[in-house]
């Protein structure tokens, strides 16, 4: 297992861990069990391409850890996917369903490829063929995938009737952020990026900060896009967007609606006429009151985080700050984190109501749903700031410490078997 360590993002995931069991004062042997990922599943299958030509994939599932429940956590489509990825992304989804409550260990899937070069129906072929790889090893019962980087709801649809057909009965249950229609929840595809506004509205508040809300957001998928239109629809200024396809600022603003119409029509953001071209780094560098970074892992380095100019860092990706970055804002000590684990958690909270619908085939209204997630949103960022405020740790400490020491003590009272 130790080979996982060269990756980059499992080696970040680790030392993250390393330091908190270290300020927890965990033993040994607890350390060593909850740090490792319980078990991993790597498959390499064909797939029948347009042009008539079979392409073989790989792809991956890991459970972190099945000690409070079933295990939970997105499937990413993306050529960067390594085993190394995946186990990091599944360790974080520990931390966090335990740190807001929810009865689920971590799990994180992935398959190496570019969905973007791939059509409907390879991208289908893609999807059948790797969930009849993980059969044997997901259920409402076992383990529950999602959508993460690359994936959707029709990707999650696919996964759905696949795993259906397997079994020969509807389970719904295998899968959460499914369309609406066939046992999906009412505000799951939003919930990620809702939940990371109010967050941010939370932070507002607590740092007292007035006037306009000016932000800026790395990545315009799911998270981003949604977060950037929930704080622009109550009054915040977008003064800086960016993707894979290019970086735009604008000091005076960028209209959104305009911004979205333009992407639908030619796939990108670059070529917006509506602000200025930057370089994507230079542009997480620029005056903001918020920050948002909601792409991918180990983009706030060491010498990114010396210069960034925001107040609050409010990171709807996983894993975005690296822990050198982290050491340097640590000292910085003038920007607020709202730590991954807490930030871009109400994806999966909604995706435990919408199993729990599913369970219990019995549906919740949007504002139901809503009304859950703030409730849980807000207990977990008091007892993150409480517990950063006693224990005068950073709010990244907290909520990891909060997390890790739920899944070590549910470790620890089930025991070694046999
Ligand atoms: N992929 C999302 C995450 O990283 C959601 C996972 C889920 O809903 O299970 O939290």
């Amino acid at each position: 297992m130790d080979f996982l360590l060269s990756d980059p993002t499992f080696s970040m995931a680790c030392k993250q861990f390393d330091r908190v069991a270290q300020f927890l004062d965990l033993p040994e042997k607890t350390q060593k069990i909850i740090k490792w990922p319980q078990r991993s599943l790597s498959v390499t299958f064909p797939v029948k391409m347009d042009d008539g030509k079979i392409k073989m994939f790989s792809g991956y599932r890991v459970q972190h850890h099945l000690a409070l429940g079933p295990t939970k956590g997105g499937i990413r489509f993306d050529p960067d996917v390594t085993l190394g990825e995946i186990s990091a992304l599944a360790m974080w989804m520990s931390w966090k369903c335990a740190l807001v409550g929810l009865p689920f260990g971590g799990a994180k899937g992935g398959v190496c490829c570019n969905p973007m070069e791939m059509s409907k129906k390879e991208l289908e072929g893609l999807t059948r063929r790797y969930t009849q790889e993980l059969i044997p090893f997901i259920g409402p019962q076992k383990d529950i995938p999602a959508p993460d980087i690359g994936t959707n709801e029709q990707i999650m649809a696919w996964m759905m009737d696949t795993y259906s057909m397997q079994v020969g009965y509807p389970v719904p249950g295998v899968v959460t952020g499914k369309p609406v229609t066939i046992g999906g929840s009412l505000g799951r595809r939003e919930a990620t990026g809702r939940g990371v506004a109010f967050l941010v509205k939370k932070a507002i508040e607590f740092l007292k900060i007035s006037g306009p809300l000016r932000i800026i957001v790395q990545g315009f998928g799911n998270v981003g896009s949604v977060c950037a239109y929930q704080l622009v629809k109550e009054g915040a200024i977008l003064v800086g967007v960016s993707d894979l396809t290019g970086a735009l600022y604008n000091p005076k603003g960028i209209d959104y609606l305009r911004l979205v119409a333009y992407k639908e029509k030619t796939g990108r953001l670059s070529g917006f006429s509506g602000a200025d071209e930057m370089d994507g780094v230079e542009l997480l560098c620029q005056h903001c009151d918020v920050l948002i970074p909601a792409a991918k892992e180990r983009v706030i380095t060491e010498g990114i985080a010396e210069k960034l100019r925001c107040r609050i860092l409010a990171e709807g990706a996983n894993g975005p700050t690296t822990p050198e970055a982290d050491s340097i804002l640590e000292q910085r000590d003038d920007i607020f984190i709202i730590p991954d684990i807490l930030c871009n958690s109400g994806g999966v909270i909604v995706s435990y109501f919408e199993w729990v619908q599913d369970m219990q085939s019995y549906f919740w209204s949007e504002a139901e749903v809503f009304n859950a997630l703030c409730r849980i949103l807000s207990g977990a960022l008091n007892s993150v700031m409480q517990f950063s405020h006693q224990k005068k740790v950073s709010t990244r400490i907290a909520a990891l410490s909060l997390g890790i020491k739920k899944v070590a003590e549910a470790k620890e009272m089930r025991g070694i078997f046999p």
